[in-house]
């Protein structure tokens, strides 16, 4: 019988190892923390988000852009979900985005832990894996407690976010020693840090609106959604959706801009016709009485400082070129981005083992038997179950190919 060791219990790791028992292989999972699974449990503020309904080429990143798909159609968003509802969880549909009915996250991990049970799966926890040695009869792994044998490994390490989770980059260094190159690392899906030292005082702002990243002056990436604003830039979904245009831009050394726009409804013609109508109807009001009921309060006078307009004037005074000013302030507000957070405020990594040395079935295009699943590989998704569905659909896949291999 087939013996498949995986090394890493997250995601990608246990459905790795469900996937290899279910095709009849003897399976173990090494895992260096004191329990499997740490990363799922805080997903989707702990309520796991674990797929999601609109699938399409362009939800998954990735150097070799059409890699990631044809690992997904393998075991589409679908098929996960009939997977999670044969284990028990009943999915609740928000938008398209699924999330077990009981809001838990921890229950994805139980259904999963359950099922490796069943499938008698091995867990070593508080077992690092510190070197994979390829040999004639397979493959020997070195590790804190003792040697382990396998003719296949799995290599579902993770990446370098939220490291605390037990994914602290050192699966990126077991791919290394056996030949693989790395794509850039970076913290992806991540707030962004801004020069501007106005931020301190719309801190704790939330608000609709649209972001677009701009890497030496060209538009890479745009999102809209609700951004929120912080004591030291900008965060929120559309944030993180274009957080990796932003990652890689700063890692190039080039100059990274946002574009914010409040008002991304209206046309520009629009808002100016809007705002002139709001000040006719009410002439009379101060610059900060007016934007009462449109905006909220710390942005409202953040963009009377920027625009230079005294508070307490009326409105009805404003010049055209006051109103204009105004308008370019709401609708294209840049700042520059100086920094990501760090890897431990990410959600994942864009980059990782580059994907061009993986075959189709995920296996090691240098080392026969040794297969990848997860972000440990040069694959990230939007945000909004794509990345578990990642994890979900590498798993199976090398699950798959590593027993029946
Ligand atoms: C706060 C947060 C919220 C998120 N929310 C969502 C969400 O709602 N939906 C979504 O789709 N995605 C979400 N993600 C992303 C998603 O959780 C990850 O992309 C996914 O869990 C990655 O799975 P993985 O198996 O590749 O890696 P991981 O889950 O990181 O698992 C890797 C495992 O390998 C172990 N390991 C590492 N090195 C070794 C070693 N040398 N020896 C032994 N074990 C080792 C680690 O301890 C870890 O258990 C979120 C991420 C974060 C941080």
């Amino acid at each position: 019988m087939n013996k498949v060791a995986v090394i890493g219990g997250g995601a990608s790791g246990l459905m790795a190892a469900i996937t290899a028992a279910r095709n009849g292989a003897r399976v173990c999972i090494l895992e260096h923390k004191d329990r499997i699974g740490k990363k799922i449990l805080s997903t989707g503020n702990g309520r796991c988000n674990f797929t999601n309904l609109h699938q399409e080429p362009i939800c998954y990143h990735s150097e070799n852009v059409l890699f990631p798909w044809k690992t997904i159609e393998k075991f589409s968003a679908q098929q996960t979900i009939a997977f999670f509802l044969e284990l028990g969880i009943y999915s609740k549909n928000r938008n398209g985005y699924l999330y077990p009915q009981s809001d838990q996250a921890s229950a994805v991990l139980d259904v999963l832990r359950m099922e490796a049970r069943r499938l008698g799966v091995e867990v070593h926890t508080e077992t690092e894996c510190r070197e994979i040695v390829p040999n004639k009869n397979g493959f020997l792994l070195r590790t804190n407690t003792k040697d382990y044998r396998a003719q296949k490994v799995i290599l579902a390490a993770g990446s370098k976010a939220a490291p605390s989770s037990g994914s602290d980059g050192s699966g990126y260094t077991l791919a290394k020693q056996l030949g693989h190159r790395l794509v850039p690392v970076l913290p992806s899906l991540v707030q962004l840090k801004c020069r501007e030292n106005f931020y301190k005082s719309v801190s704790g702002v939330r608000v609709g609106g649209s972001v677009s990243i701009y890497v030496d002056g060209e538009c890479q990436a745009k999102d809209t959604g609700e951004i929120q604003l912080t004591g030291y830039g900008i965060s929120g979904i559309p944030v993180f959706q274009v957080s990796r245009c932003a990652a890689i831009g700063l890692y190039k050394k080039k100059t990274v801009t946002a574009e914010l726009n409040f008002m991304p409804d209206f046309t520009e013609e629009q808002f100016l016709a809007f705002l002139q109508k709001r000040i006719a109807a009410r002439p009379m009001k101060t610059a900060e009485e007016f934007f009462v009921g449109l905006f909220h309060k710390k942005l409202s006078e953040l963009w009377l400082k920027l625009a230079h307009l005294d508070r307490t004037r009326p409105v009805g005074e404003w010049t055209k070129e006051e109103i204009q000013n105004l308008t370019n302030l709401i609708q294209h507000f840049f700042t520059e981005v100086t920094e990501t957070n760090p890897f431990d405020q990410a959600q994942v990594c864009r980059g990782g083992v580059n994907t061009e040395e993986v075959t189709d079935t995920l296996e090691s295009r240098f080392v026969p038997g040794l297969y990848f699943a997860g972000e440990i590989l040069d694959v990230d998704g939007l945000c909004g179950g794509y990345n578990l569905q990642w994890a979900w659909s590498s798993g199976y896949v090398a699950g798959k190919e590593a027993a029946n291999a």
